[in-house]
């Protein structure tokens, strides 16, 4: 099955022929009278509808295993829990606000140590501690949008004989696979376009290594943070259409972008790729498209406020992935645990907007960015 088939009939064909897999509630199940188990004995080690939606991502990504776990950062998280005291994680500039969150407040309580890397696309093997176990990256980053040669840094992780995880919530498998690339672990908030419908916390970590595997569904259990069922059921829904949501998303993202290169009150504009040439040919190498999250900044002789109030549908909220378009200010929002340098180092200035576009009707989209521009001057 090509991918677009495989994001319907992936989770393979529920034993009841039900022709969606069943919502499984139970929080036990009845064991047999003897030492053996039961293919399921408890909600939180295993639930067949959580299984189902593993399944459908595995697929979907290429993966041998799949985690589901009730956010994003719980599964940030179980990535995070294979470091121990003393090792050190280097992660690429401008990542995930809830990601720094953890890395600046928690991982120093637990004497490890973090490094931010400006520029990871030129870091070699050398440039590397000798206590660092795990590279963790975003690509395209949020909410820069910089583009981080993913094969290059698992080539170098590879030779010091470390892990690299890659955050790929904003590209999702269709468009960007980290495993093929080289990476180890591959991980989601599939809160965003996987669940697709602003109705769902949801995070997945993908890989093929089987002894990996294991320390993820032991994490999950262990600190008790699995996807419900129900939350389950709604990501295996959300998934079916994640296909056609994208491509009129990315199809929309391009017009959006083609119209603010020419208005002379966007005095930057960011999109993966935009940054320089070397950064949109490792985008074209690694990805199939740009996705559907921009970031930019007004003329700051506008008014801002005027522009988000004239931007109809448009809401001002974080999140991003869902039908809905939504645009949020991430210095004060998303990226508000970033410690002000940090701001400073990342380029994320305190009026850079993040615009998520979403699946309605791209003349529409058009015609709101229009009008905020007028409305603002
Ligand atoms: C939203 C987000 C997360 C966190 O996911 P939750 O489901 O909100 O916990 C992690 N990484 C990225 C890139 C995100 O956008």
């Amino acid at each position: 099955m090509r991918i677009n088939s495989r994001c319907i009939h992936g989770s393979g064909r529920p034993t009841d022929d039900g022709v969606v897999p069943a919502i499984q509630l139970s929080s036990t199940f009845y064991q047999p009278h003897d030492e053996t188990l039961g293919e399921w004995e408890y909600q939180r080690g295993g639930n067949p509808t959580r299984a189902a939606a593993e399944r459908l991502l595995a697929s979907i990504e290429g993966a041998r295993y799949a985690n589901c776990y009730a956010t994003g950062m719980a599964a940030t998280a179980a990535v995070f829990s294979l470091v121990n005291p003393g090792e050190k994680v280097l992660f690429c500039r401008s990542i995930y606000g809830g990601t720094y969150r953890y890395a600046h407040s928690y991982f120093p309580q637990h004497r490890i140590d973090v490094e931010f890397v400006d520029q990871p696309n030129a870091l070699q093997a050398s440039d590397i501690d000798e206590n660092v176990s795990l590279i963790f990256i975003e690509s395209p980053t949020n909410p820069m949008l910089h583009v981080i040669d993913i094969q290059h840094l698992a080539q170098i992780a590879h030779k010091k004989g470390i892990l690299l995880a890659v955050d790929n919530t904003f590209m999702t498998p269709l468009l960007q696979r980290p495993l093929d690339l080289g990476a180890d672990i591959s991980l989601y908030s599939a809160t965003k376009y996987l669940g697709g419908h602003g109705d769902l916390l949801a995070g997945v970590v993908l890989t093929n290594h089987e002894q990996l595997h294991e320390k993820f569904s032991f994490f999950r259990n262990t600190y008790g943070a699995p996807l419900a069922p129900f939350d389950s059921y709604s990501l295996l829904r959300g998934v079916k259409t994640l296909a056609v949501r994208l491509e009129r998303q990315i199809q929309t993202t391009h017009r959006v972008i083609d119209f603010f290169s020419q208005r002379s009150e966007i005095v930057e504009l960011n999109y993966p790729g935009s940054h320089s040439l070397a950064e949109e040919e490792i985008q074209n190498r690694q990805a199939k498209d740009i996705g559907a999250v921009i970031s930019f900044r007004l003329d700051p002789k506008l008014n801002k406020r005027k522009f988000l109030d004239s931007l109809g549908f448009i809401g001002y909220a974080v999140s991003l992935g869902g039908v809905e378009s939504l645009i949020c200010t991430p210095a004060t929002m998303t990226h508000e645990a970033y410690q002000p340098q940090d701001l400073v180092a990342s380029g994320i200035h305190s009026d850079l907007l993040r615009l998520a576009i979403g699946i309605e009707d791209g003349d529409d989209i058009l015609e709101l960015l229009a009008s905020g521009l007028d409305n603002a001057q």
